[in-house]
């Protein structure tokens, strides 16, 4: 991935297919995906700012918080058998295990937003955005390109928030994710946070939220199993 610009590839389906102009020109679920080191939460976080009526999941997770992570806030830091019972009480629209540590997004208050019409973020992985395009198919699924491979190396090394053994397994769990690309509605490279903001507002002003997203009013939906990475 060699792009030097932030830039909107055409959707992979022509938009007025599945998310033509809406009534409000609310999109109801936009998911973010990418490889790790990518920058997607700081994506999100500016995101944010950008477009204050967005909701941003907050999900759970098995892997022990990072400094300056707050439970609640960041992640819902749970221990394995509560993700256990999250999954046994269908609980969780997606989950994936990760680079050993389980994550999932809990179902419940995306679907409630959703119904009110307030447009949701997810920031999850490949296997999750999958599971999301199944189970919601309205879903605008967009990835997070970083401007090349060896960028993506230096920011995940960079960081420094985990141990070299992690680092390597996050890359090569990257190279899959990266292969996957094809499958998503829009890429955006990331070579500036503001740049890439500015397309996802575009996005969620210009895409139709229809009916098809919104979740059954029972929450039933297809069984799914997460793949593992
Ligand atoms: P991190 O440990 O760096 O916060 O996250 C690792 C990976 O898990 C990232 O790619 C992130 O997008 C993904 N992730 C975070 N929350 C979820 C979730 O709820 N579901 C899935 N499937 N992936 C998630």
């Amino acid at each position: 991935m060699t792009a030097a610009q932030p830039e909107a590839a055409p959707p992979r389906q022509a938009r007025g297919e599945r998310h033509g102009k809406g009534r409000d020109g609310r999109p109801p679920l936009l998911v973010l995906s990418g490889p790790s080191g990518v920058g997607k939460t700081t994506v999100v976080r500016e995101l944010r700012d950008a477009y204050p009526e967005l909701w941003v999941s907050v999900s759970a997770t098995t892997r022990f918080p990072r400094p300056g992570e707050v439970d609640g806030v960041h992640y819902l830091f749970v221990g394995e058998e509560e993700f256990d019972r999250l999954v046994g009480q269908d609980a969780l629209l997606e989950w994936a295990t990760f680079a050993g540590h389980r994550y999932g997004t809990p179902r419940a208050p995306v679907e409630e937003r959703l119904r009110q019409g307030v447009p949701v973020v997810l920031e999850i992985d490949l296997q999750g955005a999958r599971q999301v395009r199944q189970r919601l198919p309205g879903a605008l699924l967009v990835f997070v390109a970083p401007p090349s491979w060896d960028e993506l190396v230096r920011r995940l090394s960079g960081r420094g928030t985990e141990p070299p053994d992690v680092v390597e397994r996050r890359l090569a769990v990257a190279r899959e994710e990266l292969a996957a690309e094809p499958e998503f509605d829009v890429t955006l490279v990331n070579t500036s946070v503001g740049e890439i903001c500015e397309r996802l507002v575009a996005l969620l002003e210009s895409v139709d939220p229809g009916a098809s997203v919104a979740p059954p009013v029972d929450g039933a939906g297809p069984s799914l199993g997460p793949g593992s990475s």
